[in-house]
């Protein structure tokens, strides 16, 4: 009797229609591919499923801890894979049955229509040997504490499982083109880029520092988050701009309740630059729905105004409660708490703006006399840094 130990990977149903199939299979075989290339294992795909195998202990449970970041996958279980053959099944669903103890359900999936026995006769049969050969288990259809999934292929395997892991779901990653992400050192940001990752999104970052105002502490943070998203992204190129002397213009010379309505503009418009360099096709952030008030709907009319490309704002409708606990899921919270400035809480006015008008914003920033060439030197002063 030989049976092997496999990792069994289902991915989402939604993209498996359609002519664009191969092209998203593509996309998640190379995810895989990435996120295991430092482990010993091999990638097999299956009709609709992929699987993974490895000969070494720690490979394999390695590259199931990977799997969980792994966007696209719906799901995957550690099964047993033998050969489709009556007694071959019932000797593996007792060595993974022989030690468990309390209520259980056969439940067999016969995609393989050649199969002597039909799904129910298999889980009779199955069972029944189950309940001859370990006294501790007890049959409960309704309510299982375990089951036993048998899943008859149509290749003459038969896979064998008790768990089902939920995967990362969502689109496999770079299926959905590429965005910017504007990445601060707050909480909202990171959980942003990971959700619009998760859709299908390969992610560029740009971030805004007032150095010296901010200190070198603040940009660390960034890219303790940067390389927290890496884990799901693979990689992150991290776009810096230094906006000190845009902002010391703005207070110099703006009316200063529109300080940071103004600040904001132009983030957006040197976004729209950046994101346009780098072939994103849109602009990411962490804004929610009238969270502060440069998040109001006026002010996000005002901002939007700015850009031609789509802004993606996949937290606008989160509550903050909703959006720390992705931030804890994805590991990013505790770098996220930590207290560091960021470019938009220097320069604070005491009475910011919460409906901005479009016409007075560009009344306000018309006052900046070498706005252009302040916008073209922080561009020309990027620093590009690779996660
Ligand atoms: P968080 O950064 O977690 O959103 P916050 O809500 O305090 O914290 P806001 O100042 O409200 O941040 O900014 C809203 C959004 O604007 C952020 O989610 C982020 O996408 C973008 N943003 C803010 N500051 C910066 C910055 N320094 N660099 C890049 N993007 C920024
Ligand atoms: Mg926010």
């Amino acid at each position: 009797m030989s049976k092997e130990r496999v990792i069994l990977i289902r991915y989402g149903e939604l993209f498996l229609k359609g002519a664009n199939r191969g092209f998203f299979e593509k996309m998640l075989k190379d995810d895989i591919r990435q996120k295991l290339k430092n482990l010993k294992c091999e990638l097999k795909p299956m009709r609709g499923r992929y699987m993974i195998t490895s000969e070494n202990e720690y490979d394999f449970n390695s590259a199931f801890y990977a799997l969980h970041k792994v966007f696209g996958i719906s799901s995957f279980s550690v099964a047993y894979k033998c050969v489709s053959n009556l007694e071959e099944i019932k000797n593996v669903a007792l060595q993974l049955m022989c030690d468990k103890v309390g209520t259980f359900k056969v439940e067999t999936n016969r995609a393989d229509k050649k199969f002597a026995l039909n799904s129910i006769e298999v889980n009779r049969e199955i069972g029944g040997y189950l309940l001859e050969n370990n006294d501790n288990l007890i049959v409960d259809i309704h309510n299982p504490k375990i089951a036993l999934n048998i899943d008859i292929r149509e290749d003459g395997h038969t896979f064998l499982f008790n768990d089902t892991i939920k995967g990362a779901g969502g689109m496999p990653l770079g299926s959905a083109g590429k965005g910017l992400l504007l990445l601060s050192g707050g909480i909202d940001s990171p959980v942003a880029g990971y959700l619009m990752a998760k859709r299908g999104l390969n992610l560029n970052a740009i971030h805004f520092h007032s150095y010296p105002y901010t200190n070198e502490k603040a940009l660390e943070k960034v890219y303790a988050l940067a390389k927290k998203l890496v884990a799901y992204t693979n990689q992150l190129n991290v776009v810096n701009i230094k906006i000190t002397a845009i902002q010391e213009a703005i207070n110099k010379h703006c009316d200063s309740d529109y300080a940071i309505t103004l600040l904001r503009i132009i983030m957006m418009k040197i976004s729209e630059i950046i994101a346009k360099n780098r072939g994103a096709g849109c602009i990411i952030n962490g804004e929610s729905l009238a969270q502060v008030a440069s998040q109001t709907l006026e002010s996000l009319q005002v901002t939007n105004n700015e850009v031609t490309l789509p802004v993606f704002r996949p937290l606008i409708g989160f509550d903050k409660q909703e959006i720390i606990d992705i931030a804890k899921k994805i590991d990013t919270f505790n770098v996220s708490i930590q207290p560091h400035e960021d470019c938009c809480t220097v320069f604070l006015p005491e009475r910011p703006v919460t409906k901005p008008s479009i016409y007075k914003a560009a009344k306000e920033l018309r006052k900046i006399k070498d706005l252009d060439d302040l916008i073209k030197e922080a561009i020309e002063n990027q620093e590009l840094l690779m996660f």
